[in-house]
């Protein structure tokens, strides 16, 4: 019985040569037989990827045999066996695109001048002692927090991780400019950068949950702070910690409570919407709010609009 992991990581290390590297993830990924996304830069590494159990441990061996990754923070959870269309191994100017390289001092012990990280354990005994006072501050984008996020988590207005520069100068979080802010996001890295560039823009007080979500919902799974699903790019798109956690996206047809995205049917938007299992069994509403004028919403499809999912 073959059972299939996936592993994410990431480490900020400078690398001088990105493009080496990347050929060599490339050709220990692809031997493996391992599928997902391997993003190399000068910052460092950031992969997500699944394959068979003893194939994904050879993997991450030889990852760490490497001397800069030897300390990787290798998160694992179970695939399906069908999680990734195919391997992708790609260098980039940014492991995370903030569009702000130059903003970003990188050395062998990581980013420099970001928040402070905060285990779950310490993030707990943070809101002990600061109650109301501390704010989450969702580091993804707007559309994972629909179905998920921290208690009383403020979620910028970003589609892309592009965005955050102009939202943290908006103006509009200026409030929390004095206040201990808690930065979060899937598994720690977008929090790195994030922080950083809070920080810079005035922010006195920027903590990064460190591990992210998912090593927060491995320690205290539905019974902490953490309300609903974690939305994960690979095809399984959602996951929960546990048994009886209700998703708080709703379905854009039906309003029933659902963690499942869908593609708007229209090619040229192809946004993710929220649909339940059921509504996208019945053919219902295809397109995203966007591109279906409200009233129009939930018109039974024609052929011409099938889903293409
Ligand atoms: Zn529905
Ligand atoms: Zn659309």
């Amino acid at each position: 019985m073959s059972l299939t992991k996936i592993v994410l990581f990431y480490v900020f290390t400078p690398l001088s040569d990105p493009e080496a590297v990347r050929l060599w993830q490339h050709a220990l990924a692809e031997g493996c037989g391992l599928k997902g996304r391997v993003i190399v830069s000068h910052q460092g590494i950031n992969a997500t990827l699944g394959g068979e159990i003893d194939d994904v441990k050879r993997y991450v061996r030889s990852t760490r045999s490497y001397a800069p990754f030897r300390d990787a923070d290798i998160k694992w959870s179970t695939g399906t066996g069908d999680d990734f269309p195919r391997l992708s191994v790609k260098v980039r100017p940014e492991l995370v695109t903030f569009h702000a390289p130059d903003e970003i001092t990188v050395t062998a012990d990581g980013v420099q001048g970001g928040g402070e990280h905060l285990t779950p354990g310490r993030l707990h005994r943070l809101i002990e002692e600061r109650g109301d006072e501390v704010v989450f501050f969702d580091g993804r984008n707007a559309m994972e927090a629909q179905i998920g996020r921290f208690k009383g988590a403020i979620v910028p207005d970003t589609d892309t991780t592009r965005d955050f520069i102009a939202e943290i100068e908006s103006g509009r979080y200026a409030e929390l400019k004095d206040r201990p802010v808690v930065t979060y996001c899937t598994g720690g890295i977008r929090c790195e950068v994030l922080s950083v560039l809070m920080k810079n823009r005035g922010f006195s007080e920027v903590y990064q949950l460190e591990g992210g979500i998912v090593r927060y919902g491995e320690s205290f799974g539905n019974s902490g702070l953490w309300d609903g699903s974690l939305y994960v790019f690979d095809k399984r798109m959602h996951m929960e910690f546990g048994e009886g956690a209700e998703s708080l996206g709703r379905c854009a047809e039906c309003a029933k409570p659902t963690p499942l995205f869908v593609n708007c049917a229209n090619e040229e938007c192809r946004k993710l919407f929220l649909r339940c299992a059921a509504c996208t069994e019945s053919g219902l509403h295809p397109h995203c709010g966007e591109c279906v004028p409200a009233g129009a919403a939930g018109s039974a499809i024609t052929g011409a609009e099938a889903p293409s999912r």
